[in-house]
């Protein structure tokens, strides 16, 4: 067998991290996509987050990443990447950057992603960490992801990582034939949710019961 440590014992401490965090919580809880476990992986989850928090970046639980929002905990950024069945080369709207993980994780898979934030810093931050670590197919934009990103649509893929009351309508029309939406629907507690484009229409099922930071902006407006 061939050794592929680094040279940098930090690097590899990282890894190990990583490598634990992929069995335990995410293989362990049925994520068996395998574009999606190496792209999990691949990417350094705790370069995502504030220096003070970095140590409890593969911990099994959401983390806080500054201005009141949270980084997903790493089994829903795996389901949710599963549930979204993108193939590279396939191009994925994403509303709510946050941190930047779950667009490097998706970009990892070989797929363009468009990514949305409505908070100026979070939106600087995160396109600044994107570009560094070299995600080159990862696109953010500053602003209300509401209407979507019209001038790339339609999308392979559309993954809502703020929770909206109800789905906003501009999405539905961005999404192409047989993609799927991944979006977690409701209030306090919400529904993660997968809708489906079909010929003729769209297809709903519930998957599971999560909690994200709220949709804000246009959604809390419009009826
Ligand atoms: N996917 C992120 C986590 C997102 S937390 C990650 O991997 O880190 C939810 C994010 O959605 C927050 O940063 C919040 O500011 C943003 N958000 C909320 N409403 C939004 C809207 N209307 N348009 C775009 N982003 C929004």
């Amino acid at each position: 067998m061939v050794a592929c440590n680094s040279a940098d014992p930090e690097i590899d401490r990282w890894v190990a991290l990583r490598e634990k965090m992929v069995k335990r919580q995410i293989e362990a809880m049925g994520v068996q996509e395998p574009s999606v476990l190496a792209a999990i992986r691949s990417v350094p989850r705790h370069l995502f987050m504030p220096e003070e928090n970095r140590e409890r970046a593969y911990e099994d639980s959401p983390q806080a990443i500054g201005q009141g929002q949270t980084i997903s905990q790493p089994y829903i950024v795996a389901l949710m990447t599963e549930l979204l069945e993108v193939k590279p080369g396939g191009r994925v709207l994403e509303i709510g950057t946050g941190s930047g993980y779950q667009a490097a994780v998706i970009a990892a898979m070989g797929v363009e992603v468009f990514s949305i934030e409505i908070r100026p810093l979070l939106c600087e931050t995160s396109a600044q960490t994107l570009a560094e670590l070299g995600y080159e197919n990862a696109h953010v934009r500053c602003g209300d992801g509401y209407g979507g990103w019209p001038e790339e649509a339609p999308f392979d893929g559309i993954i809502v990582t703020a929770a909206p009351e109800r789905v906003p309508e501009p999405l539905l029309e961005q999404l192409a034939e047989g993609a799927h939406m991944v979006i977690p629907v409701g209030a306090f507690y919400q529904e993660l949710k997968v809708i489906t484009r079909r010929v003729d229409g769209f297809t709903e099922r519930s998957v599971i019961p999560v909690r994200f930071v709220p949709m804000t902006g246009e959604i809390e407006r419009v009826e």
